[in-house]
């Protein structure tokens, strides 16, 4: 094999180290905690807590709604009872009576207000917790799958590295020098030619140039630097 197609090699496995690196650099932001989920998870527990709250006062509203039912069934009593035969003591009795069914009519209608409130939240809750179930679901399939990936992807990098490094120890180290310096420098090294043109910088090789690249020889583009392969 000659020095520039060793060197080719070199770098489409260096080439396939680094995507395979950013691959998994990607895999690795997406493993974890999803910002989604906890967020809805905090939607969530806000809702059932204003759902506890609302469960409470309904609750207090019918307490009182029958405390006033039974003050006006003893006050109703003793209006009809017959015992109190003072008109300005029934008067004030009936007056009594009237004030309580007031009261007790407002609580009711309060009362109206809360349950209307309360199955508002029961139906956010329900809501809330079929998206969380949904999200968490759709993010568990989608972890595994990552991990899967990310498993993939070490062993096809081990797998490189391993052939990386039997390719390094068959090439003479000034050629692996010259590669690795070009690499810092421009990212590609080695640059196929084509049709007579260096695909480096795209600029048409001299003759004398690509008859040496020809060879298979370490030829540097006079224009890029880069190492000439011709396939
Ligand atoms: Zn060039």
């Amino acid at each position: 094999m000659s020095v520039a197609k060793q060197l080719y090699q070199l770098q489409e496995f260096d080439l396939e180290l680094e995507s395979n690196e950013q691959a998994q650099q990607k895999i690795a932001g997406q493993l974890g905690e999803s910002k989604e989920i906890a967020r809805v998870k905090e939607k969530l527990a806000a809702e059932q807590q204003h759902l506890e709250e609302l469960n409470r006062q309904q609750q207090s509203a019918e307490w009182e709604i029958d405390d006033l039912t039974v003050r006006v069934k003893t006050s109703e009593d003793k209006l009809y009872g017959g015992a109190i035969k003072n008109p300005k003591e029934l008067a004030n009795l009936q007056h009594e009576v009237d004030e309580l069914k007031d009261r007790r009519a407002q609580k009711e209608d309060g009362a109206l207000e809360i349950m209307d409130r309360v199955e508002l939240a029961t139906a956010n809750v329900a809501t809330m917790s079929d998206e969380l179930r949904r999200l968490e679901a759709e993010w568990q399939s989608q972890q595994k799958e990552l991990s899967a990936r990310l498993e993939q992807l070490k062993s096809a990098r081990s797998d490189l590295t391993n052939k990386r490094e039997l390719m390094l120890a068959e090439i003479e180290p000034q050629a692996i020098e010259v590669y690795l310096e070009l690499r810092k420098q421009k990212g590609t090294a080695v640059a196929r030619v084509e049709q007579g043109t260096c695909r480096g910088c795209q600029i048409a090789l001299p003759s004398m140039e690509l008859q040496q690249a020809r060879s298979g020889n370490l030829v540097r583009c006079s224009s890029c630097g880069r190492i000439l392969f011709l396939a």
